[in-house]
């Protein structure tokens, strides 16, 4: 194995791009990291 760096890369199933990871900074989820895609806000597709 060659991995020296390890990118957990999620790919965004609807329009391809890749996901970046957000946290959410205020509300009663804040603090709580997911996953949004790159074309936000015109694709709106979120992973947990
Ligand atoms: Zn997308």
């Amino acid at each position: 194995m060659d991995e020296a760096e390890v990118h957990t890369q999620k790919i965004c199933p609807k329009c391809g791009k890749p996901m970046v990871l957000r946290t959410v900074k205020s509300g009663s989820n804040a603090g709580h990291e997911f996953w949004g895609c790159s074309s936000f806000p015109k694709c709106r597709c979120i992973l947990d």
